[in-house]
């Protein structure tokens, strides 16, 4: 069994300079296209999901496919995680539900209370051996219920790294989601963004060894929005983190890059142009096929920017 935390994995990727690629998953057909990719990479995976995913597809479903895929690839070191987990008891559901790492993300609320809920996640979760990544600071954009502050107010609401110092020695959260000027979603920002690599570089002085994780990391590749808006789609203004940022992030102490709307649109471009080109088209497994091609190509160019491409053994 590959199944396993994500302590080993993140602590590899400080030590070695990059970065472990968190996909979420939400049907059998974006989870395949993502273990094949990582199968003919050796990478090490983290799949998460979200309320939202397991709303839409059940645990039952969503856990039943991820065995399938963790007992097919022994030789890949796969967590299970929870993204944006918003209670304590929503944390404890996961848990209790067997995933390997959880998200709690209380960082909507005053500092003092998102220590106090995560203090809880964390003592619940570690007696279970189970890791746990909280949020400090707010991302902008939106992560299907997960709304952040204006894609241009994200300068505003960055991290502080006298705060994160705080609340990681009071809560003993395992890793950091940090606000560095990234943002949910597809439409991120209106012009190329500036990632405030200063915090992250100020964040990993000050908290040396510890990992950070990025969220609204989707790069919002051109090949796709492409697709998309030439066969009937319409996100002419989508654009996301270019992937030089990404990579250069993934060397620093950002040890987690969560990647969510690359997969979606991957998905969503190739099925629009299976339709437009065939329309009379109707077999479920022509379209959605292409579509899990095209996840699991942009999915093994994304190990490499992250750098993580070949280090499952390392992370076993
Ligand atoms: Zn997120």
């Amino acid at each position: 069994m590959a199944l396993t935390g994500t302590k080993k994995m993140l602590e590899m990727a400080y030590k070695n300079g990059y970065a472990i690629g968190a996909f979420n998953v939400n049907n059998m057909e974006i989870t395949q296209g993502i273990i094949a990719a990582v199968a003919e990479e050796k990478a090490p995976l983290i799949l998460q999901v979200s309320r939202g995913a397991r709303a839409y597809a059940s645990i039952g479903y969503l856990k039943a496919i991820i065995n399938v895929a963790v007992e097919e690839n022994p030789e890949i070191p796969i967590a299970i995680h929870l993204d944006h987990g918003d209670s304590f008891e929503t944390c404890k559901q996961f848990v209790d539900d067997g995933f390997t790492s959880v998200m709690i993300d209380a960082s909507k609320q005053a500092f003092d209370e998102n220590v106090r809920v995560s203090r809880e996640v964390v003592e619940y979760a570690h007696a279970r051996d189970v890791c746990v990544e909280a949020e400090l600071g707010q991302l902008g954009g939106i992560e299907e219920d997960v709304g952040g502050v204006s894609a241009d107010d994200v300068s505003k609401y960055l991290t502080d790294p006298d705060q994160a110092v705080e609340f990681v020695e009071k809560t003993r959260c395992d890793s950091l989601a940090v606000a560095c000027g990234t943002s949910h979603g597809a439409f991120k920002f209106k012009s190329e963004p500036k990632l405030a690599f200063d915090v992250i570089e100020e964040i990993g002085r000050r908290l040396p060894g510890f990992p950070l994780v990025m969220h609204g990391s989707s790069s919002v590749l051109q090949e796709f929005k492409d697709l998309i808006n030439n066969y009937g789609g319409d996100m002419p203004d989508a654009m996301g983190v270019p992937e030089s940022a990404i990579a250069r992030a993934s060397k620093m102490a950002i040890c987690k890059v969560n990647i969510d709307t690359d997969l979606r649109m991957a998905l969503t471009a190739k099925i629009r142009e299976v339709f437009a080109k065939e329309p009379a088209e109707f077999d479920p497994r022509k379209y959605l096929g292409p579509g899990r091609e095209a996840i699991k190509d942009m999915v093994k160019h994304k190990l490499q920017i992250l750098g993580c491409a070949g280090k499952a053994s390392e992370c076993m």
